[in-house]
C-alpha cells in the first residue's frame, strides 16, 4: 500500500482505473444501486472494502467514531449527518441490508471506561451513545471486558436503528435485514450476531 497518497492516486489512474473503466462508466450511466448500508468505525484499521472484497457500487458507507447510531429525532433544525445517511440509504437507495460493524480495540468503546477530556465537548457528547454498553466488572479493565462492551454496543446500535420509522417498517415488511458484525483486527476474523441465540458466532 502506498504510504504516499499522491503516488496512490497516480497508480489508481494508471493501473486500477483502466482495468475497471467500463464498470465505472456503467455506474455513472445507471447510477448507484448498492445493496448494503455499511455503518463502521472511522478507525483507520477498519477498511470496509478490504474486509468484504466489495467493489465500487457495492457499499453505501457511513463511518463515524465508534460505529454509533444516534437516536431518531424528528426535529430537523440541527444537522444530523448519520441520520441523513441512513434516511437516504433506506428510503431513496432502498438498500436491502444494514450492517453495523464494530471492531476489537475500539478507542470509542474504551472511552466508556476512560472518557476523553471534557474540553472535547463534541466527542464527549457523541460517545454518550456508547455508554449503555458499559459492562460492570471487578478489577482492572481487561481485554475480555472490552470485547464484550464492543459487542454489546453493536446490539444497542441495532436496537436504535429499529427506532427509525422507515427502518422498522421495512424490517417488518421483510425488505430490509439488519446485521451486527464484530471484526477482530488481530486475527482477521469477523463474528456475526446470531439474533436467535443472542450471541456472536465466528463467520466460517
Ligand atoms: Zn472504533
Amino acid at each position: 500500500m502506498p504510504r504516499n497518497l499522491l503516488e496512490g492516486l497516480t497508480r489508481f489512474r494508471s493501473e486500477y482505473f483502466p482495468k475497471h473503466a467500463e464498470e465505472y462508466r456503467r455506474l455513472v450511466s445507471e447510477g448507484q444501486h448498492p445493496r448494503t448500508l455499511f455503518i463502521g468505525c472511522a478507525d483507520s484499521r477498519v477498511v470496509p472494502d478490504v474486509l468484504t472484497g466489495a467493489a465500487p457500487g457495492d457499499l453505501f458507507v457511513v463511518r463515524n467514531v465508534g460505529n454509533l447510531v444516534p437516536p431518531f429525532e424528528l426535529e430537523s433544525e440541527r444537522h444530523h449527518g448519520v441520520t441523513a445517511a441512513i434516511e437516504y440509504a433506506v428510503e431513496i437507495l432502498e438498500v436491502e441490508e444494514i450492517i453495523i460493524c464494530g471492531h476489537s480495540h475500539c478507542g470509542a468503546i474504551r472511552s466508556v471506561y476512560e472518557p476523553p477530556p471534557e474540553s472535547l465537548a463534541h466527542l464527549s457528547r457523541w460517545l454518550e451513545l456508547a455508554a449503555p454498553a458499559r459492562v460492570e466488572h471487578e478489577g482492572p479493565l481487561s481485554e475480555e471486558v472490552l470485547r464484550k462492551t464492543e459487542r454489546r454496543s453493536i446490539v444497542i446500535q441495532l436496537d436504535r436503528l429499529m427506532e427509525f420509522p422507515a427502518v422498522r417498517r421495512r424490517v417488518e415488511a421483510g425488505t430490509l435485514k439488519l446485521q451486527g458484525w464484530h471484526y477482530l483486527i488481530e486475527t482477521g476474523e469477523v463474528q456475526i450476531l446470531d439474533v436467535e441465540r443472542g450471541e456472536f458466532v465466528p463467520h466460517a
